[in-house]
C-alpha cells in the first residue's frame, strides 16, 4: 500500500493541487493522510477542505483549524496569524466548521500515530531537536510518529538517543529497527528554506517513506491572498520558504 502524508495546507488550493498532481504522476496511491492545519493563513478554505473531506482518510486537528472553529482564541496567535484566523473563521460554512469540529487530536493506525504537534501535546508542541522527540517516545504507543506544525521536512530516528535529520527533496528513508519521529513538511506555508510545496509518501511494501517536493505558482496565491486583505507577511514568505 501507499500513502500520501500531506501536512500544513493552509488554505492554499495551488500548493495543494501541486502536490495531488504530483501524486498523479507517481501512480497509485491508495490513502491519504493529513496531519492538520488545512486550514489558516491562505486564500482557499472551502476549496482544501473540500479536497481534504472527499479525499483524506486519515485526518487530525491543528491549531490553526481550532482557532478556525473557534474552539481555540485568535490571541493565541501573532497579529498577522490572528488577522488570517479571523478571516478564516468568517469564511467557513456549516459543514466545514462540523468537520473541523469532528477532527481528532491524535489518531493511531497500523505502526503509526498521526498528530499535528506530538503525541505529548498535539496541538502546540513543535518537535525541532532530538531532545523533544526523545521526551515524545514515553507518549508514544506505536513505533513511528508522524508529526507537521513546523512547517520543516525532517526526521528523527531514535535509537539510545534520537538525531535529527533534515532530508533533501527526493530523499528516502527506510524504516528500520528503530522509532522514528517523521515531519513530512508543509504543503501550503513551507519553513525551510525551500518555498515548494513538501509532502511525504509511505510505501509500506518496502517500509520507505520518500521526501517530495512540487513547485507551484506562489505568485497566483499571492494575488488571491492580496486580493482577501491577508496579511502582508503572509503573502511575501511564500516566496522565501520562510
Ligand atoms: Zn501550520
Amino acid at each position: 500500500m501507499r500513502y500520501a502524508i500531506l501536512s500544513d495546507i493552509h488554505s492554499n488550493l495551488t500548493a495543494l493541487e501541486a502536490v495531488l498532481a504530483d501524486l498523479e504522476k507517481l501512480g497509485r496511491v491508495d490513502e491519504i493522510w493529513c496531519l492538520g492545519d488545512s486550514v489558516g493563513y491562505g486564500p482557499d478554505p472551502h476549496e482544501c477542505l473540500e479536497i481534504v473531506l472527499s479525499r483524506c482518510s486519515l485526518c487530525v486537528a491543528g491549531n490553526h483549524d481550532l482557532v478556525a472553529i473557534g474552539k481555540l482564541d485568535t490571541s493565541v496567535f501573532n497579529q498577522d496569524a490572528a488577522r488570517a484566523a479571523s478571516w478564516t473563521r468568517c469564511q467557513l460554512n456549516k459543514e466545514e466548521t462540523g468537520f473541523l469540529t469532528g477532527l481528532p487530536l491524535i489518531v493511531e493506525k497500523g505502526d503509526f500515530t498521526l498528530a499535528h504537534g506530538s503525541p505529548r501535546s498535539p496541538i502546540w508542541e513543535y518537535i525541532t531537536s532530538g531532545k523533544e522527540a526523545e521526551e515524545n517516545l514515553a507518549h508514544l504507543k506505536t513505533s513511528f510518529c508522524l508529526t507537521g506544525h513546523t512547517h520543516v521536512a525532517q526526521y528523527f530516528q531514535c535509537r539510545e538517543s534520537c538525531n535529527s535529520v533534515r532530508p533533501e527533496a527526493g530523499a528516502s528513508l527506510k524504516l528500520e529497527d528503530s522509532r522514528y519521529f517523521i515531519n513530512p513538511g508543509g504543503v501550503g506555508q513551507p519553513r525551510d528554506g525551500d518555498p515548494r510545496a513538501a509532502y511525504a509518501v509511505y510505501d509500506s511494501d518496502t517500509a520507505t517513506i520518500v521526501f517530495r517536493r512540487v513547485s507551484y505558482d506562489i505568485a497566483a496565491v499571492q494575488t488571491r491572498m492580496q486580493k482577501a486583505g491577508l496579511p502582508l507577511w503572509l503573502t511575501e514568505r511564500l516566496a522565501y520558504g520562510r
